[in-house]
């Protein structure tokens, strides 16, 4: 059971923990839970979460045909813009189909009339930390936001979708957007068989009050007669994998330096753009710090700084937790580093390779 460094480690058994509050979700609100695919896409692990959850929602083309093909289940088409030849494409194997503007909607409903048909409808407020991800900062391309001009086509659509939220672990917030959503787009709903409330909504965090989040849900389904969809992504797996690192090199300077056999901006890249630290759970109250680095070229390619109970060694092993979501999406073969392994720890124990990558996928990823 040793692997070579570095390598992605999913446990099936932590997965399959936010998997049962997903479930508890559905069974007390009836509202459905698709895994979208731009957060996590690893799809030997399907098998486990299609059990658990309704299917999928796609940014695109690629990610809707690999829901179709790896989770089954039911197929959402959603992307910022649709080309034709995409929806041709996706018409095949696609359920809904959710457009983010009215001019899309328009230009492509004589192909998808026949499957249910939903707009992004941006609400104007949102919760998120970061403007990045803030779908209701300005100049937003994020969803139809007049709502005159929603209604007029609303003759058009089955349901809507609103995503306005991100990594919303404050179920107090939740609740009274929700009832600003339901009294702000009243008319609209009424018109609706069915509204995603999308994803950003930390429901599988510890301590979350679950019960109360799928009761409000169930409130807001039964008051506008609506089928509720979610969208989670990181909520659907978080804190199920690791990234397990070597230390390759110990510097002074500064501080204490390790240098590991990832990086940051190749394989955990959202703690750059978010600038955030990687976590690590055996770290934190030890008496020896250490910045550990990542091995690119970037001096700023840095996971975080840890306290250890001792001093470490070369060839010491490391692990980032909380590694599954926008993380295997994300990577990329930046200084030509050794792209991390897929290893899974099966519900039964065992543990295996399910994915390595080699020098001529490099090459290959290039001409
Ligand atoms: C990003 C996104 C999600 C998933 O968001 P998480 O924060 O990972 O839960 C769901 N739906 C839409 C439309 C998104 O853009």
């Amino acid at each position: 059971m040793n692997f070579q460094t570095p390598y992605y480690l999913i446990d099936e058994t932590k997965l399959l923990r936010n998997m049962e509050k997903i479930k508890l979700v559905r069974d007390i609100s009836g509202a459905k839970s698709l895994l979208a695919l731009k957060c996590f896409a690893t799809w030997s692990v399907f098998d486990l979460m299609s059990e658990y959850m309704d299917g999928t929602t796609s940014s695109s083309l690629f990610e809707a045909k690999l829901g179709a093909e790896k989770f089954g289940k039911e197929v959402h088409a959603y992307s910022v813009a649709f080309s034709a030849s995409d929806v041709e494409e996706m018409n095949a194997f696609s359920d809904k189909f959710i457009f983010n503007s009215i001019s899309q909607l328009n230009a492509f409903y004589g192909i998808v009339k026949d499957k249910k048909i939903g707009l992004r409808v941006n609400p104007g407020f949102s919760y998120s930390h970061f403007d990045l991800a803030d779908p209701a900062r300005k100049c937003s391309k994020l969803g139809a936001s007049d709502i005159k001009e929603v209604m007029k086509i609303s003759g058009m659509i089955s349901g809507a979708m609103f995503h306005y939220n991100c990594e919303n672990d404050d179920f107090k917030t939740f609740s009274n957007m929700l009832d600003r959503l339901g009294r702000d787009y009243a008319p609209l709903l009424k018109k609706l068989e069915w509204v995603s409330l999308g994803g950003g909504l930390y429901f599988t965090k510890e301590n979350y009050p679950i019960q109360d989040f799928a009761r409000k849900l169930k409130e807001f389904s039964d008051k506008h007669k609506v089928q509720v969809y979610l969208e989670p992504g990181e909520t659907a797996i978080t804190n199920s994998a690791e990234l397990v690192v070597t230390v390759l090199d110990l510097i002074k300077h500064d501080a204490d330096i390790a240098v590991v056999d990832a990086s940051v901006e190749a394989h955990m890249l959202d703690l750059l753009i978010y600038r955030t630290q990687a976590k690590m759970e055996l770290s934190g109250k030890g008496k020896f710090p250490y910045v550990v680095s990542g091995k690119s070229c970037l001096a700023g390619d840095i996971f975080g700084t840890f306290k250890f109970d001792k001093k470490l060694k070369v060839g010491d092993t490391l692990k980032f937790s909380d590694a599954a979501g926008y993380t295997m999406v994300k990577k990329n073969w930046f200084n030509g580093l050794q792209m991390p392994s897929i290893v899974v720890k099966r519900l039964n124990g065992k543990t295996e390779l399910v994915r390595s990558f080699t020098y001529n996928d490099f090459k290959n990823n290039l001409s």
